[in-house]
């Protein structure tokens, strides 16, 4: 095939051209460095011409054509034709992803075309994290059809391309020039294929959408998130390599626990008595068991205060230690006391002291509280 001869000469030359210093763009359109915007059209279209029948009966060379676009599209932009010429080296010419058989795509680096990869999030609740447990995720992805193998029908034949009236580009404007961008629907050829007898079994979609179950496995501790790497479980595309599955395994927001690393932070809330005189508290962990400890009596404690039980925190992956459980108390004071409970508490805390002191003489103008709701915003007054 002179199509694949063709191709493999361009990589050749991509591999063995030190990036700065040759003129790589201007020499795949086969144009001089100082070539207009329509000689590097015209040279182009030319380029393109030479792949474009083995292209319409489906054996011609993606590759080549993408190389030859990739080229045209640093070109044919004036902003990027000067940048190109100062030294800027295109990265689409080196990382490169193949998805929706589109021309661009965002760039990673991979020497071969493949497909985009399939990014899913899966939220799980925290309690995973804490004791390890496996997982699923379905997805759906193309996979070639088998009936047809990918080729999507039998006895190809072209058809002028709608989308560009067989021109290969559309024009724009960019910087008040116009500026001939590729065609995204026909990648530049004009032309595409069709078959006449299109497969029943994918319709000539060349793939078929297909549901898998991945199975993930959170251990004890994993960090969060997670991402899971499936090389080659992504989306099927005739002709290219597949790309990869990335899970992205993230915990929700838990009602008790926060999770920072391998400590946990909970808030127990605690009534005024337990807060004077101590007690005995029992909080519920994420693997269900209890733990309960002691507030010391005669000693107080204040709403806020932080404590910390050593090694009850989260696991550390693959690691027999743990964390630490970082305890805030919050106290819960009593909406009403009875006057039995006040004489009581003043015996027991002594006498109530003002807030101010009021020295002899002081005039005292005694004030009365109410709720702020509903108190109405006095208006500023206006005269001098
Ligand atoms: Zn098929
Ligand atoms: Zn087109």
């Amino acid at each position: 095939m002179v199509e694949g001869t063709f191709a493999r000469s361009t990589a050749t030359q991509l591999e063995q051209a030190p990036p700065t210093s040759a003129r790589r763009c201007y020499d795949i359109l086969k144009v001089s460095p100082t070539a207009s915007s329509e000689e590097i059209l015209k040279a182009w279209r030319k380029q393109v011409a030479s792949l474009l029948i083995p292209l319409a009966i489906g054996i011609g060379d993606l590759d080549a054509l993408e190389v030859i676009n990739m080229a045209y599209e640093v070109l044919s932009d004036p902003q990027r034709r000067l940048r190109y010429d100062e030294g800027e080296e295109p990265r689409d010419l080196y990382d490169y992803t193949y998805g929706d058989g589109a021309v661009g795509g965002h760039s990673i680096p991979r020497r071969h075309r493949r497909t985009r990869d399939i990014v899913r999030d899966l939220s799980l609740p925290l309690e995973d994290f804490y004791l390890g447990r496996p997982s699923a995720i379905s997805i759906t992805r193309d996979v070639i059809c088998t009936e047809c193998h990918g080729a999507g029908g039998e006895d190809s034949t072209i058809q002028p391309c709608s989308a560009c009236k067989t021109e290969g580009t559309t024009v724009t404007v960019r910087d008040r020039q116009r500026v001939h961008l590729i065609c995204r629907v026909c990648s530049g050829a004009g032309l595409l294929p069709i078959m006449r007898k299109q497969c029943p079994k994918c319709k000539g979609n060349k793939v078929i959408p297909t549901s898998v179950v991945l199975r993930v496995r959170v251990e004890k501790g994993m960090k969060n998130p997670k991402r899971f790497t499936f090389c080659g479980e992504g989306n099927q595309s005739p002709g290219v390599n597949t790309g990869d599955v990335v899970v992205i395994v993230e915990h929700d927001p838990h009602p008790i626990f926060e999770r920072l690393d391998d400590d946990l932070y909970m808030t127990v809330e605690i009534d005024l008595l337990t807060s004077l005189v101590g007690g005995t508290i029992a909080i519920r962990h994420l693997d269900n068991r209890v733990l309960s400890f002691a507030l010391a009596g005669g000693e107080v404690t204040k709403s806020g205060v932080l404590k910390i039980i050593r090694n009850k925190g989260m696991p550390k992956h693959r690691n027999t230690g743990f964390g630490d459980l970082f305890v805030r108390f919050l106290v819960k004071f009593p909406v009403d006391i009875d006057d039995r409970s006040v004489q009581l508490l003043k015996d027991a805390l002594g006498s109530t002291k003002l807030s101010s002191t009021i020295e002899e003489g002081d005039q005292i103008e005694e004030v009365a509280l109410t709720e702020p709701d509903g108190v109405q915003e006095v208006p500023e007054c206006n005269h001098q």
